[in-house]
């Protein structure tokens, strides 16, 4: 052992490491402050779940990569206090550390369980290279880096067996020199391997294992889909991302932690239909990004008056340049990307900032959109029918409003979809009916209803968005709501979610939970829907995904007597219908339609005879029928929401208009 050359590579390889660290790091001071250390009790467990339980990786669809990768990652975490030891024992040959001594019991129990990760390391470091060169999967980044740090492990593991057990190989007959040589050999070239790999980490995406756990720690927490609300009165206000300034450091920090395994991209239906968006690849343009422009980020953040700052921000390019504008406009929000990421890295929310720089800032948008920001500022709704045509879908159905202050337990929030769009209004007039045959008392706004404003937002218009939940949530207080139901998840979402932020807090349910909770009451006792054949069901995102509905739709289709058959992605890990971020206004012109591939999806889980595709959100209704109109499958199969399916079992069906008055 030698203490001069160990102190030697510690300092020297330590102090490299810091340096190569914190050039990496130090752009992001630039970047915008948020606060991401609150609430450390949910951080905490997340970081157990999702950083040391790698709660992501051993996804279904490829449960031997994930294991592969556990394997590495445990023997990483049992390693570090063998690294330690090691480097000790450069100091002083029967260095160990305190618990651990070899004769201790747990110095035996770690000495065994330090056996086994070495060996399931280098399994899984040999079956990533098998992966990497041999099977070569399609979401994974093709990359000399990978394979080099792959090699990097199986050396360091290979070094760790030649050193720790070199003395075994005397029983096959090698002298007591080639024993040493091979201990010594191992031992030092191991330390060497040590230093060196952690060196190459900062320079590449494999910085992740540096940055992977604190991003998990950092993370956005629930609500998932609540959009950060932009104090447009402030002075110096942001309305969007015009640089990589705009962008939080957390953003920045994110995309030093993206491993670049693709999970994001699997279901992603952008990237499956051929738009140019990737969260992997976005991930990888803004790494590049920050790395370029790092001493003009540095400069801003070290720079101590407006001119300095301002020079410093000029030499940056638009943030538009980096990550295209099509794709800004291509992501549905479906949040597919965010929760199959393994270190909870962020997407949504940074290209909502490009499109509300794109909208507030630059006005470069798409005229579909134009169109949408026009009717709800005008009329309150998205399509811009006239206003006053609000309530036409119920005037036969002498609906309370909760203007005439009668007493109600729900406020139904029907929604534009429901009250304009006139395939919705049967669902809101079926709603109607589950909820009169329950006895449940309700209420609407009717004339006083408008839109959430949250296609608004999804498109990028903030202020818009704004100015629509304030004046909801003057009107909703006003009658002193607490209880709203609604038809549509991004109506749930937005009421649930993101109107707390104006001082609405209601408890909100979608009418498919009520709908189950009024069947477990016996409040409904449906009798069995004939005739609908195979019924399937498609997960809104917003419902299923974002905020955690998945089973009381199915017991709603349970209730009268249909077993869902489940499409290969469902559930959480349900599959987008394209209409979601307020692409349902906007025409899609670049690759091939969303709604088509799920709708394909869901007519081959229905099989020849066909059925029904069942939903729970008016746009993933509009996406399925046209999308089967696309396939020519009109004929066998149909699009239905869940309340008109429970409707069926009713004894008056859905809600007809009331009997003339004698
Ligand atoms: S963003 Fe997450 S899921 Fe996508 S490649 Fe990076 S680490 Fe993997
Ligand atoms: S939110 Fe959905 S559409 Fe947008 S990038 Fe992620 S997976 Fe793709």
């Amino acid at each position: 052992m030698n203490p001069l050359v160990t102190a030697a590579l510690v300092l020297l390889g330590g102090a490299a490491f810091l340096v190569s660290t914190a050039v990496r790091l130090a752009p992001l001071l630039a970047l915008r402050r948020v606060d991401r250390v609150s609430r450390g009790g949910e951080r905490l467990r997340s970081l157990l779940r999702y950083g040391l339980g790698q709660a992501r990786l051993v996804d279904p669809e490829e449960r031997v990569a994930g294991w592969l990768h556990v394997a590495i990652f445990a023997a990483f975490l049992v390693l570090a206090l063998r690294t330690v030891t090691l480097f000790g024992m450069g100091f002083s040959e029967g260095f160990h550390l305190p618990f651990l001594a070899e004769d201790a019991p747990l110095g035996r129990a770690y000495a065994v369980v330090k056996d086994a990760v070495v060996v399931a390391a280098l399994v899984g470091a040999l079956g990533f290279l098998w992966r990497r060169l041999v099977t070569k999967p399609d979401r994974v980044t093709r990359s000399t880096e990978g394979t080099v740090i792959l090699g990097f492990i199986v050396g360091l593991m290979v070094t760790e067996l030649a050193f720790d057990r070199a003395g075994e190989l005397d029983a096959l007959g090698l002298t007591p020199g080639g024993v040493d040589l091979i201990r010594l050999g191992g031992y030092w070239l191991h330390l060497v391997l040590i230093v060196v790999f952690l060196n190459v980490l900062p320079h590449g995406k494999h910085f992740h294992i540096v940055t992977g756990l604190p991003n998990v720690y950092f993370r956005r927490l629930p609500p998932m889909a609540r959009l950060e609300k932009l104090d447009l009165e402030a002075e110096g206000a942001r309305f969007g991302a015009a640089t990589v300034t705009d962008l939080s450091w957390k953003e920045g920090w994110d995309v030093y932690a993206c491993t670049e395994c693709g999970r994001c991209q699997t279901h992603c239906p952008t990237y499956l239909t051929g738009k140019p968006l990737s969260h992997k690849e976005v991930n990888r343009a803004l790494r590049r990004h920050l790395g370029e422009f790092g001493p003009a980020l540095v400069a801003l953040a070290r720079a101590t008056n407006d001119a300095a700052r301002q020079a410093a921000v000029a030499r940056l390019p638009p943030l538009g340049a980096v990550i295209p504008p099509d794709t800004a406009w291509a992501c549905t929000t479906c949040g597919w990307c965010e929760t199959a990421c393994p270190v909870l890295i962020e997407n949504v929310p940074r290209l909502i900032d490009l499109r509300r720089q794109a909208v507030q800032v630059d006005a470069v948008f798409p005229d579909e959109a134009a169109r949408v920001f026009k009717g709800i500022e005008t009329q309150g709704n998205p399509w811009g029918i006239g206003s006053n045509k609000r309530t036409e879908w119920c005037e036969d159905l002498a609906i309370p409003r909760a203007a005439e202050g009668g007493e109600y337990e729900w406020l139904f929030f029907v929604g534009c979809a429901g009250a304009f769009d006139d395939r919705q209004k049967k669902v809101s007039r079926a709603i109607v009916s589950i909820l009169r045959e329950a006895g449940v008392s309700f209420a609407i706004l009717g004339e006083e209803e408008t839109c959430t404003g949250d296609a608004a937002r999804r498109l990028g218009n903030e202020y818009l968005f704004q100015l629509q939940a304030a004046s909801l949530v003057e009107t909703l207080n006003g009658h002193g709501v607490k209880k709203i139901l609604v038809q549509c998840p991004h109506c749930l979402n937005a009421l649930q979610n993101e109107m707390a932020d104006f001082g609405g807090k209601y408890e909100v349910m979608h009418h498919a939970e009520l709908i189950a909770r009024l069947v477990a009451e016996r409040r409904l006792t449906p009798a069995r829907a004939e005739g609908l054949g195979r019924v399937t069901f498609h997960d809104p995102c917003y419902l299923a995904r974002w905020n955690g509905v998945v089973e009381p739709p199915r017991q709603a289709l349970r209730a009268v007597g249909v077993a869902p058959v489940e499409m290969p992605r469902s559930g959480r890990q349900g599959f987008c219908c394209g209409a979601g971020g307020g692409r349902m206004w906007l025409e899609e012109t670049l690759g091939t339609r969303i709604n088509r591939h799920r709708v394909d999806e869901a007519v081959a889980a229905l099989g020849p005879d066909g059925g029904v595709i069942a939903t729970g959100c008016p746009f993933c209704l509009t996406m399925m029928k046209d999308g089967l109109a696309d396939a020519g499958a009109e004929e066998s199969v149909r699009a239905m929401d869940v309340a008109e399916l429970m409707a069926l079992g009713l004894p008056k069906g859905p809600a007809k208009p009331d009997a003339p008055k004698a």
